[in-house]
């Protein structure tokens, strides 16, 4: 008999039926969306023949919701009601939005995430973000003729849980089914075929209009993997923009930029972005500007004069490129390709810079604008199961340690920062308390060995832990990370089986500038946590050997002479008052020690007592 035949899940049934599927770069300024035809991606236009779809939304009293183009053109006359960039409130809280006072919007504070008060009322980032993606869906389905199975949506490889929770609940809002987020460097390693390489470790360096990101990338035995994120979250092409209207400025005498009115201020960055693009083909290019009282200023920008203006823009993004390859633990000569993403990248003062710091030729033949949606796409099609079988696994790395709080303030790490996802770590802990039958588990995320310098995730408890002398009880705590990127933790009682169980979804995110610091800060203070930790150790131990003291004396002083129970108590109270009055190590390591060495002989008693007890009135016989 034949056997029955079994689709693998999420793998289409038929194997000869073409499925739709696309790929959508959810982009910060702008977002595009490709599919895969007759084996090769392609990017999908809209009905007048554009790629880029402005990652504008409007929402206007009568109800109706613009996006893309038609809303962008009223950014300046309607600011109120025009959201710009809401990618950067995806999965925050007002409090992480440092420059909120500066944009032209009602923010909304929410526990979870900010929203923004419009003429059509109350919208959340997912949704303004769902607009985003429903526009997008619409283009492909008619322009595929059909309706998706599924998109692949890229996100930055430093977006943390709630930000790519609420960019997934945005594709469910738009009526997407997501088979999978990915980071963007890895899509466009992707979007280059290097999956097709054998093996090799890659770098991404992208320089957007606001950002840089770099990325190292690592493909192994079919597997691709990131091995470590870096970047600078406030560099990017508008930076070169400002040097070169500063530039102009200084040579018409005038000493900042800012010193202009705000409407000269931005025509003259408009010039400038020009000159700049210009510069990209040619050697020289004219920067022109005529001023509100109609003084005309006139410059030559020669590429050399250019070089020397940006230089030290392009030399913070080497010196991220260097401290991402430190983390990933590789020299330039271990990487075999670089790929080229974002439109700044066009600069030849960028490629030339990479190549220099590489030693080879960066991968461009590719539309650094596209590169992203292209590899979304081609992911997308192998995962909907268009892909013949010779599909790739793509792993992602999280870029901070996740662990948990233990006594005495400090946290274990059970996910070290740049592990691969997805990921599954599982640890022991046991009770600080005889009787103690609940436990506490707080969840932090950052490099610091002390709570207080991390960030709080989730907190959960876990109960029901059969009561039993401390130390005795093994709860084993697993931290998993989805391919997504999401956590979830459970805790589980052995013995009993009983276990609690939390979904990580953090009520804010962390910018990649605070994960930049938070890192910078625990470098900086990797000595001072160490003596901490040794210190709260310390106290830890003192207190549980405080606890058992007092508890043996409660049952057992009766064992001892006066003389010896002085001696006990005193030592007892040298250790309270050392933990009271927050002595340094070494006069609380003595303290205790002294405790210590008073209490052997009691301990020694009590055994011996315990199992007279246990051994008065019975047999000989029974105890062969
Ligand atoms: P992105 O955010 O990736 O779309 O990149 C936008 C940035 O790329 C802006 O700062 C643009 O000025 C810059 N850009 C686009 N085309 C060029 C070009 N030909 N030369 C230099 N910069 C460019």
């Amino acid at each position: 008999m034949a056997l029955l035949q079994i689709a693998e899940p999420g793998r289409a049934a038929a194997p000869h039926q073409h499925r739709l599927a696309a790929g959508i770069d959810l982009g910060t300024t702008n977002s595009l969306v490709a599919t895969v035809q007759s084996a090769a991606a392609r990017v999908l236009v809209d009905a007048v023949g554009e790629t880029l779809l402005p990652s504008v939304v409007r929402y206007l009293a009568s109800g109706e919701v613009q996006a893309g183009r038609d809303a962008q053109i009223h950014q300046a006359d309607d600011p109120a009601n025009t959201i710009v960039s809401v990618k950067r409130f995806m999965g925050r809280r007002l409090a992480d939005l440092p420059n909120a006072d500066t944009l032209p919007y009602r923010f909304i504070d929410h526990p979870g995430m900010v929203s923004l008060e419009t003429a059509a009322g109350e919208r959340s980032p997912v949704e303004v973000s769902a607009e985003i993606l429903r526009t997008l869906r619409v283009r492909a389905e008619a322009s595929l003729g059909g309706e998706l199975a599924g998109v692949v949506i890229t996100v930055p490889a430093y977006f943390d849980d709630a930000q790519r929770q609420a960019t997934k609940d945005a594709a469910r809002l738009s009526g997407l089914t997501v088979l999978r987020l990915m980071n963007e460097p890895t899509a466009a390693a992707v979007a280059y075929g290097l999956d097709r390489a054998a093996e090799g470790t890659f770098a991404v360096y992208d320089l957007g209009g606001g950002t840089f990101d770099i990325s190292v990338l690592r493909l192994s035995k079919g597997v691709f993997e990131v091995l470590a994120t870096g970047g600078d979250s406030a560099l990017g092409g508008d930076d070169f923009d400002q040097a070169i209207a500063q530039w102009l400025c200084e040579a018409h005498g005038v000493a900042s930029l800012a010193s202009l009115a705000p409407h000269e201020q931005r025509s003259l960055l408009m010039a400038a972005r020009a000159a700049k693009e210009a510069l990209s083909q040619s050697e020289t290019v004219g920067v022109a500007m005529t001023l509100a009282d109609g003084t005309v200023w006139q410059r030559t920008l020669s590429r050399a004069a250019f070089a020397a203006l940006c230089q030290p823009l392009i030399d913070r993004t080497i010196a991220a490129t260097r401290r991402a390859l430190r983390d990933a633990k590789l020299r330039t000569t271990d990487i075999a390709g670089v790929v080229l993403v974002g439109g700044s990248t066009r600069m030849p003062l960028a490629r030339e810079a990479v190549r220099e710091f590489f030693g080879r030729d960066p991968l461009a033949d590719i539309d650094p604008d596209q590169v992203v949606a292209l590899g979304a796409a081609k992911q997308a099609d192998v995962l909907v199961g268009n892909g013949n079988g010779e599909g790739w696994l793509l792993l992602d790395v999280c870029p901070l340690s996740l662990g948990l709080e233990t006594m005495g303030g400090l946290v274990e790490k059970i996910i070290a920062r740049n592990s691969t996802l997805p990921v599954a770590r599982a640890q022991e802990f046991t009770t600080f308390k005889d009787g103690q039958t609940a436990m506490s588990i707080h969840v932090v995320q950052g490099e610091r060995e002390a709570v207080s310098g991390c960030r709080s995730l989730a907190r959960f408890e876990l109960r029901g832990i059969p009561p039993a002398v401390a130390g005795a009880a093994r709860i084993r705590v697993t931290f998993q990370i989805d391919a997504d990127g999401l956590l979830a933790v459970t805790a589980r009682e052995q013995t009993t089986g009983i276990q609690a169980q939390v979904e990580v979804k953090p009520s804010y995110g962390l910018t990649d500038a605070q994960v930049a610091d938070m890192l910078k800060e625990a470098i900086e203070t990797s000595l001072d946590d160490m003596q901490l930790r040794t210190l709260r150790e310390a106290q830890v131990d003192a207190r549980r050997l405080l606890d058992a003291t007092g508890a043996a004396l409660a049952s057992d002083a009766a064992l001892l002479s006066a003389e010896e129970l002085a001696t006990v108590r005193q030592a007892t109270f040298r250790v309270a008052d050392a933990l009271e009055t927050g002595a340094p190590l070494e006069p609380l390591k003595m303290a205790a020690a002294d405790l210590s060495r008073a209490t052997e002989e009691f301990a020694a008693r009590r055994m011996n007592a315990s199992i007279r007890n246990a051994l008065a009135g019975r047999e000989l016989d029974s105890l062969a």
